[in-house]
């Protein structure tokens, strides 16, 4: 892991120290504005195309165009790019504008669809027919396909190229009120079919389909294809600086074409790498498919790299802009690390989640020199890290569970914990020692530890200063809640899942640890009016929050949101050394 250095990583390393570090669109936009171009506005957009839940580098593309906007004092559209009725549905929208706002970002009154430009973009069609740069097609897939050419050889004209504009005309409307069947004419724009960019061949600007949209019902016949709704609604709506990632490179030049042809206002087309993270995937076809095969719970499963998925897993909208912010914008495509994704989340919950005590894999112990009925409320800190969020009562009492791990009958050398004969500091209580087990008589594994504890040892008092090796975490039996929870784990055991030979499919690198549930936990009373969603450190385990969807009073339910070990930290700190 820590030697996958990409142009990303050493460069938000250094960024990572620093305060927000600049790139090379914010220079644009600051150039743009010093030359006065646009009256010195800044209006950018994010266009999600309604097919999918967003997810982590969709996080990237929001916190750039949001971002940019209000540093520079200007708005940020949202924008459903929603053309393609066949794989689009109004539950993608409204997860869009539940994560977006999320993320603390706020588009006012400018909730956008290109739907609703539908008349405008079929004028801008007649605009491009009537000046003869568009014709009507009848050439079906297989057929253009044919005549595109390759990357090498150029194409050859449709045979329908030279239609008469009133040909056209006459076409085109007829396939706008329905009269040809699905895939049987388009309308394509007239450029050069010898283009070395295979993007300005003649490209199709409506498909006839008839499907019903789901905002727009079945009143057309006919819908735009990307490429020329893209731009043209980027221009309806003022866009100054129209970001987008890598792969529209190729079709900016024909962006160009269509706004210059139609005299509209023209949007600066700026492209930048997208994210990519280790051990998972981010494109929404694949993920779509982990949910509708059942890999994952759902869109929101807290394995999933969605949005949804992070914020169920505990993820703050604070961690990810700040990820945002550290991994910078670049030119290049590059692959991050997911533990810096981790570490950010960590520093943030770091200083936010209060500290409670919970025991996973509980075992009992038995304090044989306490009292049966005796109670100690016991006073604990609840983040060292902010003696603002105060302290709390933690009960202590004769019967405790604590963790399996933490007890060892033949502990391996330099095993500090406890074991018989050996003396172990409780959290915020006092310190014991073991002096006997309990086993099961059928399976001889141990089922209880027996320890005598030394009243002069209670934490903070002035009589406690004799010292132990270790410190463990414990919860009182006759107090403590249970909880199930939900270990995760990468969702995949590779780094780069789609590293794989040819016809393997990725699926293969599903990790199938992700997931580990264990159904009988306990965790300190404080815990049982937990709100859903809140996040907690169990110290020395991780952090872990109470699970938005299943939570309740009756069942609690936790999900282990990171553990405590930062492997990023470890990766900066080798770096600084060399
Ligand atoms: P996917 O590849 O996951 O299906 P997409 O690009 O098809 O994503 P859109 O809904 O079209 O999804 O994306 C909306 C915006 O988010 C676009 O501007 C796109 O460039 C940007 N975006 C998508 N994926 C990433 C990513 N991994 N990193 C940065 N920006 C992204
Ligand atoms: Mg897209």
């Amino acid at each position: 892991m820590a030697t996958k250095t990409t142009e990303a990583n050493s460069e938000t390393r250094a960024a990572a120290t620093d305060a927000a570090p600049s790139h090379f669109i914010r220079n644009i936009v600051t150039e743009d504005r010093r030359a006065g171009k646009n009256q010195g506005r800044v209006h950018t957009r994010f266009p999600p195309e309604p097919n999918g839940y967003l997810h982590i580098g969709h996080a990237k593309s929001i916190c750039l165009n949001f971002g940019l906007a209000a540093e520079f004092g200007g708005l940020c559209n949202l924008r459903f790019d929603d053309t393609n009725p066949s794989k689009e549905e109004v539950q993608y929208v409204e997860s869009i504008k539940e994560d977006v706002r999320w993320l603390g970002f706020d588009w006012g009154d400018r909730e956008f669809y290109a739907s609703d430009y539908s008349e405008q973009l079929y004028q801008f069609a007649l605009q491009l027919i009537k000046s003869g740069k568009a014709f009507v097609c009848d050439l079906d897939a297989d057929q253009m396909r044919e005549y595109r050419g390759t990357l090498t050889e150029p194409g050859k004209n449709s045979p329908y190229r030279d239609r008469s504009v009133d040909e056209n005309l006459g076409l085109f409307q007829r396939m706008r009120s329905g009269e040809f069947p699905d895939g049987s004419r388009t309308l394509r724009a007239k450029i050069d079919m010898a283009s070395p960019n295979i993007n300005l061949r003649d490209p199709v600007m409506y498909r006839v389909l008839r499907a019903t949209h789901h905002r727009t019902g079945d009143r057309w016949r006919i819908y735009p294809t990307y490429d020329f709704a893209h731009g043209q609604s980027d221009s309806i709506e003022g866009i100054t600086h129209s970001i987008c990632t890598h792969e529209f490179e190729d079709h900016r030049p024909l962006y160009d074409w269509f706004l210059d042809q139609l005299n509209i206002h023209h949007p600066q087309q700026i492209e930048f790498a997208r994210l990519n993270l280790t051990y998972t995937v981010l494109s929404k076809r694949k993920l779509l498919l982990l949910v509708k095969e059942g890999h994952v719970a759902g869109w929101d499963d807290p394995r999933m790299p969605t949005i949804a998925g992070i914020r169920r897993r505990g993820y703050t909208a604070e961690a990810i802009r700040n990820f945002c912010e550290r991994i910078g914008v670049a030119k290049r495509n590059s692959t991050v690390d997911i533990a810096m994704l981790e570490h950010c989340l960590r520093e943030d919950l770091n200083k936010r989640a209060p500290r409670v005590m919970a025991v996973l894999r509980p075992i009992r112990v038995v304090i044989e020199n306490y009292p049966e009925n005796q109670t100690e409320e016991l006073a604990a800190v609840n983040n060292p890290e902010d003696p603002s969020m105060g302290t709390r009562k933690v009960p202590f009492s004769r019967v405790l569970y604590i963790e399996q791990d933490d007890f060892r009958e033949e502990p391996p050398k330099g095993y500090f914990r406890l074991s018989p004969g050996n003396e172990v500091r409780l959290r915020y209580a006092y310190i014991i020692k073991c002096v006997g087990v309990v086993k099961d008589a059928a399976t001889g594994a141990v089922s209880e530890v027996r320890c005598t504890y030394d009243p002069e040892t209670k934490s903070g008092s002035s009589r406690s200063s004799r010292k132990v090796k270790a410190t463990i975490h414990w919860v009182s039996v006759a107090h403590a809640i249970q909880a199930e929870v939900r270990l995760y784990d990468h969702l995949f055991t590779k780094e780069d899942p789609d590293d794989l030979p040819d016809g393997i499919d990725w699926k293969i690198n599903l990790n199938p640890q992700s997931l580990e549930i264990l159904p009988d936990c306990r965790v300190e009373p404080y815990l049982g009016d937990a709100a859903r969603g809140s996040t907690f450190q169990f110290e020395r385990l991780g952090y872990f929050c109470v699970d938005a969807a299943e939570s309740s009073r009756q069942r609690l339910l936790f999900n282990r949101t990171i553990t405590l070990r930062d492997t990023w930290a470890k990766i900066e700190r080798g770096s600084k050394k060399l």
